[in-house]
């Protein structure tokens, strides 16, 4: 036996009966050939940021921290080819050194890139697709101990890239079509962005949230339960920054101004472990999800939250598992509410309590937070959910990839 594991947030732990760290292709190979032949599963694992147990085992947990680091950049095409164990902030310095730069990120920067884009981690911004979305190519071990290609790594075309199934099936897929070995991402040229960061009272954002989602290139904010003051975050490029800013005294206060490099100014340091639970719902201005969250929250959770709820906003992207994917909601972009709650206090019962709104919102949950959603009420929220299973049964015929979670998870007997 190892070791037991424990995610970021302490929610979920288990232990393998052994964790591989492969150094290449090679040895990964042989290790899954092997599992497959004892009869063993196998999950990888990022950096444990999940918490959902999609990468609990009690067999063989694999680690990509020794196939780490940037392999090749094409500035001028727009792509590069990363190894999956690549931390995002190594990833984003990495970038830098050739000029180039991912076109967004979410709140931090701790996760692995293949586990960050496994689970369609995003970021903020009405025309900013999630992480998955900048896969274009790649190469997969699947469940056969085969190599695989896919996207532009198996010669597709960047513009064919979005009728291509086996692409779309790989970028959101948990790990469940194969190990991902390694990524080609679509790139921009290096930028600055400026953040600024804005307390004031929840009704100026309320107020001025159609124009500040437009008018800013990417906007979010979040809601303090206990206070009602919120905190609204802009990034801009430096001189594209809109007029419109928050006011209103006495609450108003400037609480960051910062410009660098997009892969620094975009993450935060987060020292305060928490739960969270995030769905992803259409875009409205109104908001009227996050005003209906906020009266239940205010009548019956106030005690009890202790941190604070997020909105965001995403583009629609082609994945087939995407929870933005484009199909399901004739193309138009999603906004996010997130509930956060640290892990020294219960969340189940709050938790509990709001998803039913974000249902009743037509929401469809991210894959790496706490949802209680399963396959019979998952596969509807998917036009391409019987195309993805599909694709995953012929890469992982013999289910070398599953675990209990993502049986009930896809709704399948084991
Ligand atoms: C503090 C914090 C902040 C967060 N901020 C955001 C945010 O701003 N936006 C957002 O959308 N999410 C956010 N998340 C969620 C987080 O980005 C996702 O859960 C992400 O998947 C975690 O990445 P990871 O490297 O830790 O992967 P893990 O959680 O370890 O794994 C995630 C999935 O990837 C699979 N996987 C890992 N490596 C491979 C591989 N090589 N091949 C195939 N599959 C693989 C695993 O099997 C698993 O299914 C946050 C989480 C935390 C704890």
């Amino acid at each position: 036996m190892a070791e037991r594991v424990t995610n970021w947030s302490g929610s979920v732990s288990f232990t393998p009966e052994t964790i591989a760290a492969p150094k290449h292709t090679g040895q990964l190979i042989t290790l899954l050939k092997r599992a497959g032949r004892d009869g063993a599963t196998v999950r990888p694992m990022g950096s444990g940021h999940s918490s959902t147990p999609i990468f609990s085992t009690s067999d063989v947990l694999l680690s990509l921290d020794n196939m780490s680091g940037v392999l090749e950049v094409e500035p001028d095409a727009g792509w590069a080819k990363v190894l999956p164990g690549t931390g995002l902030r190594d990833l984003g310095e990495q970038l830098a050194e050739h000029g180039v730069a991912m076109e967004n990120l979410g709140d931090v920067d701790y996760q692995a890139i293949a586990g960050a884009i496994s689970t369609a981690t995003h970021g903020s911004g009405i025309t900013l697709g999630n992480l998955s979305s900048t896969l274009i190519g790649g190469v997969l071990i699947n469940g056969l101990g085969e190599e695989v290609p896919f996207g532009v790594d198996a010669g597709v075309s960047p513009a064919e890239s979005v009728s291509d199934d086996l692409l779309r099936a790989a970028q959101v897929s948990f790990g469940t079509l194969g190990v991902l070995t390694s990524l080609t991402l679509r790139v921009e040229p290096a930028h600055h962005l400026h953040r600024l960061n804005w307390i004031t009272h929840i009704d100026w954002v309320l107020e001025n949230y159609a124009e500040l989602v437009e008018t800013n290139r990417s906007m979010d904010f979040y809601w303090y339960p206990r206070s009602d003051l919120a905190q609204v975050r802009t990034l801009n490029k430096p001189g594209d920054e809109p007029a419109l800013t928050p006011e209103g005294e006495p609450y108003t206060e400037l609480k960051k101004d910062v410009t660098g490099p997009n892969y620094e100014v975009i993450p935060n340091d987060r020292m305060l472990h928490f739960e969270e639970m995030e769905y992803m719902l259409p875009f409205d201005q109104d908001l009227a999800a996050f005003r209906r969250v906020r009266e239940r929250v205010k009548a019956k959770h106030r005690a009890e939250v202790g941190w604070r709820v997020l909105v965001r906003t995403i583009a629609a992207d082609h994945a087939m598992l995407s929870n933005t994917e484009a199909e399901y909601r004739q193309g138009s972009p999603s906004m996010t509410i997130a509930l956060l709650q640290n892990n020294t206090l219960p969340f189940k019962r709050y938790f509990d309590d709001i998803e039913p709104i974000f249902w009743q919102f037509d929401g469809r949950p991210h894959w790496g937070k706490k949802h209680t959603l399963k396959g019979a009420e998952l596969a509807p929220l998917y036009p391409q959910w019987d195309a993805f299973h599909g694709i995953r049964r012929s890469m992982d015929p013999d289910g070398l990839f599953m675990n209990d979670y993502l049986h009930e998870l896809f709704g399948e007997e084991k």
